[in-house]
This record gives C-alpha cells, sequence and structure tokens, in this order.
C-alpha cells in the first residue's frame, strides 16, 4: 500500500464533513478539539480514513436514540507520537465483550432498530491490522451507561523509532 505524509487533524476534519449529515440527522453534536501543531504521520490515507469512518460510526450507533449524544474528536502530540481520542456519551462496551471486540465477526448489532445498520463484526478487526501496519496501537476505555473512547497512536514522521 502507498505509504504519504498525513495530517490526521485534516483527514479528521474531512470524514466529520463526510458524515455532518448523518449526525445532525440523528442528533449528534460533535465537539472537537484538534492539536493546530500536531506532527504528520506516514501512513495510507485511504486505510487510516476507513479506520476513523469505522469509530464515528461505531459511537454514532452506540448513541442511537440517546438525547445528549455526544463525540469528542481530540488530537495530541506525546513522547514522539501522535494520538486520536474518539470519544461517545454511549451506552457503552459489557465489560466480557471488551476482550472481543477485535474479533472478526463480533457484533452485538444482530437485531437493529429503525435507522440502524445491522453489524458485520468486521470493523475493528480491519481497524486493528490497517493500525498494526502502520505501527500504531489501539486502546478503549469504556465504562457502561457513560460511553467509550478508543485511543489511537501513531509514530510521529520524522520520529526516531
Ligand atoms: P460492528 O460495528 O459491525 O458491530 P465492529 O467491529 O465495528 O463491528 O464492532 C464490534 C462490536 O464492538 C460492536 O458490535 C459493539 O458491540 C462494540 N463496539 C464498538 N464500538 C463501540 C462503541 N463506541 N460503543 C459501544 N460498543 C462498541
Ligand atoms: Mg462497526
Amino acid at each position: 500500500a502507498e505509504f504519504t505524509s498525513i495530517d490526521l487533524n485534516e483527514l479528521l476534519r474531512d470524514t466529520l464533513t463526510l458524515l455532518d449529515h448523518q449526525f445532525k440527522t440523528a442528533q449528534i453534536r460533535t465537539e472537537t478539539n484538534l492539536d493546530p501543531q500536531l506532527a504528520r504521520i506516514h501512513g495510507n490515507q485511504g486505510k487510516l480514513q476507513q479506520v476513523i469512518l469505522n469509530l464515528m460510526l461505531n459511537a454514532k450507533d452506540a448513541m442511537f436514540g440517546m438525547s445528549n449524544a455526544t463525540l469528542k474528536i481530540a488530537t495530541f502530540n506525546s513522547s514522539g507520537s501522535v494520538f486520536v481520542r474518539i470519544q461517545d456519551s454511549g451506552g457503552g462496551i459489557e465489560r466480557e465483550h471488551l476482550h472481543r471486540i477485535y474479533d472478526p465477526f463480533f457484533t452485538t448489532k444482530t437485531r437493529p432498530q429503525e435507522g440502524e445498520h445491522k453489524g458485520t463484526g468486521l470493523g475493528l478487526a480491519v481497524s486493528y491490522g490497517i493500525i498494526q501496519e502502520h505501527a500504531g496501537k489501539i486502546h478503549v476505555e469504556s465504562e457502561r451507561g457513560v460511553g467509550t473512547a478508543f485511543q489511537l497512536e501513531f509514530p510521529a514522521s520524522g520520529s526516531r523509532s
């Protein structure tokens, strides 16, 4: 796959624009806190967008029909790495499910309600692979009834590793 120099802030903004209508329809408020000094990373634009899209759509599903639904997107640099945080105010992930969410075909979206889509359980499995190809990491924090935050970490381009 082709790797180029990527501005993750730009990719996040573009992806938010792409989903703007869907979020408005679902009454989801978005809050961004993007570090203007964010380092660039070395990556595949299309694949990274697929990861971001997956995480944002999972957040949307998790907040389906909830009041005060908020999606928070943040980026920051820390010790040679670039971090992306995607946080929702949805129902959270059950503790017993946490270790299975990256398994191919693991989904809890078997009986979708109106406006939801049926899950394939491939989104996070594919995302995990893409992040690995980028020498990155994915980390999740989730609390039932509070929400879920996925954090991505990538080596900043130009940083030694
Ligand atoms: P799918 O979205 O097709 O179900 P994914 O691989 O994207 O598959 O996600 C797997 C499962 O992980 C979901 O079915 C859901 O149970 C859980 N999950 C992922 N993201 C979130 C989130 N933001 N909030 C709550 N649960 C989530
Ligand atoms: Mg998904």
